[in-house]
């Protein structure tokens, strides 16, 4: 023990190196779950937990912290009286909470501006924003696999509702090979995407636990799988493309497609028959193309399918190498084309 007589006593303390402190976020910097993978959280998840991390529930959080930022004070005093499910429900007419429209986007903002976190824009189709078409592509209530909550819940991990079961076309949990459920084994409703008092993995009406652990197998065919994993692809991929994307570059890359399929299918005219449809698709979308995004079941997916690319070649590769790729692909003797920029050349003439 040091003799206090003997310990020196300071007047003031300096500094002579600045402290920065870095800045501090309005809500806590709650990281989003699985950013990056197939199974990315969506952006309604990503509200609702961080309701539950405030304690608060998500009308609460949007009416106190994200209203005043999005919405005027005469459309705030209205929102007062409805529920939130109002504001980001899922339906045609109305803005979907993941999608990839304007109140998406705001309330990403807000959300980004509130947490200090740059990855929030992942949680929902922005990327896709003016190039894939949204009309249809999401579901206009809740899907869940309850296997997927019971094992979150056995494991003691979080539970959250994956971007992926936004989507219309997903019908099948890939872990568990079964059939997502749209309605509450107890009571029978349908949920919506957010609602006044939603706890993720309960039912809004019963408030009953929506997982369990019995297993429904579900055969689920060929388009089925191929959408799954194109969607699932589109997800990983968000992060690690460049913003914004162009939808000009997607059209000059699938017009390097169509040329170099024609040259692929001419050698083999039974395989030109199968792919028919889906070159009368493109053709018709090079001729009506007026900057409309385009059709992700009926076009995209499939074409990708036939020229045996995945969809992160599709909107990473460079034009000429994915040409490239796909001739290697049919195994099309190269040296026909002398110069890849040829076929570009070819396709504009
Ligand atoms: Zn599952
Ligand atoms: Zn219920």
């Amino acid at each position: 023990m040091p003799d206090l007589k003997e310990l020196e006593i300071y007047n003031c303390l300096v500094i002579h190196h600045s402290t920065t402190i870095p800045q501090r976020s309005r809500l806590f910097f709650l990281e989003p779950i699985g950013v990056g993978t197939p199974l990315t959280e969506s952006l309604s998840s990503y509200l609702t937990r961080l309701a539950q991390e405030h304690c608060v529930t998500p009308k609460k959080l949007i009416m106190g912290e994200i209203a005043p930022l999005i919405m005027s004070d005469k459309y705030q005093s209205e929102m007062l009286s409805k529920n939130v499910s109002t504001l980001f429900g899922n339906s045609d007419a109305k803005p979907a909470i993941n999608g990839m429209r304007d109140m998406t986007e705001s309330l990403t903002v807000a959300l980004e501006s509130l947490t200090l976190r740059e990855d929030l824009r992942y949680l929902s189709c922005l990327t896709w924003k003016g190039i894939i078409r949204e009309r249809g592509l999401f579901r206009q209530h809740k899907a869940w696999c309850p296997q997927c909550f019971e094992q979150w819940r056995q494991e003691n991990k979080s539970i959250y509702e994956p971007l992926l079961w936004s989507f219309k076309d997903v019908n099948y949990c890939s872990q568990h090979h079964g059939q997502l459920v749209d309605r509450c084994p107890h009571c029978d409703s349908q949920l919506k995407a957010i609602s006044d008092r939603s706890i993720l993995g309960f039912c809004d009406r019963c408030k009953k636990f929506l997982g369990n652990s019995i297993k429904v197998t579900l055969n689920a065919n060929e388009t089925d799988l191929s959408n799954i994993q194109v969607i699932s692809s589109l997800i990983t991929v968000a992060p690690s493309l460049d913003f914004p994307l162009k939808l000009d570059d997607l059209m000059y890359k699938l017009q390097l497609i169509h040329f170099s399929l024609q040259k692929a299918f001419n050698q083999d005219l039974t395989k030109f028959f199968v792919l028919g449809k889906t070159m009368e698709q493109l053709k018709i979308t090079f001729t009506k193309h007026n900057k409309t995004p385009l059709n992700l079941i009926k076009l995209m997916i499939p074409l990708c399918n036939f020229a045996q690319i995945s969809v992160s070649q599709l909107f990473k590769e460079d034009p000429l190498i994915l040409s490239q790729i796909i001739l290697d692909n049919f195994e099309v003797n190269c040296k026909y084309f002398l110069n890849l920029d040829h076929i570009s050349a070819l396709c504009f003439s």
